[in-house]
C-alpha cells in the first residue's frame, strides 16, 4: 500500500453503533422504570439520562487532559447519578436507580453492535497494513464493546484514553499508539467521525485524516478548523481512499 504503513480508527460512531445501541438499552430501561412509575415522563427520563452521561463523560475526558492517568471515574457510580437525576426530573424516585443502572447495564451489554462493514473491513485492512484502535472512554466499557463484539483480537495496538492518559484530541494518544505500532506519522492514517477529536488530533500529530461522516448531509467545517484529507460515508470506501493516498505523494 505505497506509502501508507499503518491506519487508526476510532471506535464510537466509527466501528462501533454506539447511538443505536445505547437507543435500544435505553429503551428498554425506560420501559422497565414505566413498570415501577407508570405515571413516569418518559421522554424525559431517556433525555436527561443521555444529557447527563454525555457532560459526565466529556468532563471525564477533560480531567485526563489536565491529570493523565490521575484522571478517575467510576463508570458505573456515573450511570447510577445520571439516572437518579433523571428520574426526578420524570416523576419517578431516585432511591430506584441502582436498581434501573443494573437493568441498564445488562441491556447495554446484551445490544452492543458494530455498523454492518466495520468488521469485515478491519480483516481485510489487516492483512495490508498495521491497524490500531485509538478511542476515548473508560477503559472497561469500551474493552467491554471490543470483546463483545469480537474485534479485540483485529488490532495490532489498541489505545484508549483512560489507560493512556491522554485525550484526543491531544497528541499523546495518538503518539502512543505509533509507538505501540511502530511507524511514522507520516505513514499513518487516522480514520474517525469526530473533526476536533479525530482529524485534529491526527494533524496535530502529522498524521493524514479521514472523517467518516455516515449521514447523507455533507459535514460543515467551521473556521479555522482542520481539513480532513478525505471524507468517507461508508467505511467500505476506505480502501479507495488509501489507494488514493498511496498514490499522491504529499
Ligand atoms: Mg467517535
Amino acid at each position: 500500500m505505497g506509502l501508507i504503513r499503518a491506519v487508526f480508527l476510532d471506535l464510537d460512531e466509527t466501528l462501533y453503533d454506539e447511538r443505536g445501541s445505547v437507543h435500544q438499552a435505553l429503551e428498554n430501561a425506560v420501559a422497565f422504570a414505566a413498570e415501577r412509575f407508570p405515571q413516569i415522563d418518559r421522554a424525559a427520563l431517556a433525555a436527561v439520562y443521555l444529557e447527563e452521561g454525555n457532560k459526565r463523560w466529556e468532563a471525564f475526558e477533560a480531567e485526563i487532559r489536565v491529570k493523565g492517568k490521575g484522571a478517575q471515574l467510576d463508570p458505573l457510580r456515573v450511570r447510577e447519578m445520571c439516572f437518579a437525576q433523571a428520574l426526578v426530573c420524570a416523576g419517578g424516585a431516585p432511591s430506584f436507580a441502582p436498581e434501573l443502572t443494573r437493568y441498564y447495564g445488562e441491556q447495554r451489554s446484551a445490544h452492543h453492535r458494530l455498523f454492518p462493514e466495520a468488521k469485515k473491513v478491519l480483516e481485510k485492512l489487516r492483512k495490508q497494513c498495521f491497524v490500531a484502535l485509538v478511542s476515548n472512554g473508560g477503559s472497561a466499557y469500551q474493552r467491554e464493546k471490543l470483546k463483545t463484539t469480537g474485534i479485540d483480537g483485529l488490532f495490532h495496538a489498541i489505545v484508549i484514553s483512560e489507560e493512556a492518559g491522554y485525550s484526543k484530541p491531544q497528541k499523546g494518544i495518538f503518539e502512543r499508539a505509533l509507538h505501540d505500532v511502530g511507524v511514522l506519522a507520516c505513514e499513518t492514517v487516522m480514520v474517525g467521525d469526530n473533526i476536533e477529536k479525530d482529524i485534529l488530533g491526527a494533524k496535530l500529530v502529522g498524521m493524514r485524516g479521514v472523517l467518516l461522516s455516515r449521514s447523507s448531509d455533507k459535514p460543515k467545517f467551521m473556521n479555522g478548523q482542520p481539513r480532513p484529507d478525505a471524507v468517507i460515508e461508508s467505511l467500505n470506501d476506505l480502501a479507495k481512499t488509501l489507494t488514493l493516498f498511496a498514490g499522491k505523494r504529499t
